[in-house]
């Protein structure tokens, strides 16, 4: 993707001519990812950290500076040096190497994939573990949008391709990350549900009889409580035809003896 760079591009890329020994040097005046694989070649290994801390701060496209690292031309520098700018690229973002080898695929505008975009993003996603996925997702909103800006310096069109890709993708990954159970993402942990399933959905009809409750939803009880998976079967209420009230004839069985008869009404409802 940097080979389709313009010199306006990578000044924003890389910090450069500013006579400090960590600037990106230009090879025959021009910049390109040659210059930054020669700069690295130039620096020590312990110089690295110092160097990246130089080159990230104020850089309003830090995604696309850390995905200069995982180009083929940047592969040829010594290994050790390597490895150790992308861990410490996956320290500062607390993302596994692994998954920063592939963003590109996924989040860069430049990159070309006959295959269609939403169907391989969601087969990389629906793997991910939901604390990484988290992670990985609110980091290709930032990547789309820089790879976006950067597009911009050399493009007029604000309706090309890429504004196109850009605008289906974030919003792609906006309601993927919608879609994360609220408590995956706060790592909340379930409150463990010691009855059986039909018991926790008996308390939740005595409380809402009895006035302590209002309505339940299904999904938040699911998110909240252990041994909640098919609540909404056992809690559904079927009319009574007879007095108009409701039945829960999937938890009052015939053989089911209730736990939570006593409860009090609720004297003042708020
Ligand atoms: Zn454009």
């Amino acid at each position: 993707m940097f080979k389709n760079y313009n010199q306006d591009q990578f000044e924003r890329l890389f910090k450069t001519d500013n006579e400090h020994q960590y600037d990106v040097q230009r090879v025959h005046e021009k910049l390109s990812i040659h210059s930054l694989k020669s700069t690295l070649s130039a620096l020590s290994i312990d110089q690295m950290t110092d160097f990246l801390e130089y080159q990230i701060q104020d850089n309003h496209y830090v995604c696309l500076f850390y995905e200069s690292f995982f180009d083929g031309t940047i592969k040829y520098i010594d290994s050790e040096k390597l490895q150790s700018i992308i861990l410490w690229i996956s320290d500062q973002k607390k993302i596994s190497p692994i998954y920063l080898a592939q963003f590109q695929e996924y989040f860069s505008l430049d990159y070309k994939d006959p295959r269609n975009w939403k169907e391989r993003f969601e087969e990389f996603i629906e793997v991910l573990l939901s604390e990484d996925k988290h992670q990985i997702l609110n980091y290709g909103k930032e990547y789309i949008s820089q790879s976006l800006k950067l597009h911009e310096i050399k493009c007029n069109n604000i309706a090309c391709n890429h504004q196109i890709n850009a605008s289906t993708r974030l919003n792609k990954i906006r309601y993927e990350l919608n879609n994360i159970n609220p408590q995956e993402q706060l790592n909340l942990n379930k409150i463990k549900w010691k009855g059986t399933q039909k018991q926790l959905a008996e308390l939740f009809i005595e409380l809402k009889q009895n006035r302590w409750i209002e309505e339940y939803e299904y999904d938040t009880m699911k998110a909240c409580f252990t041994n909640s998976n098919s609540i909404q079967q056992v809690l559904k209420p079927t009319t009574d035809t007879k007095t108009g009230g409701n039945d829960y004839d999937q938890v009052y069985t015939a053989t089911y003896e209730p736990k939570f008869h006593g409860i009090k009404i609720n004297p003042k409802p708020k």
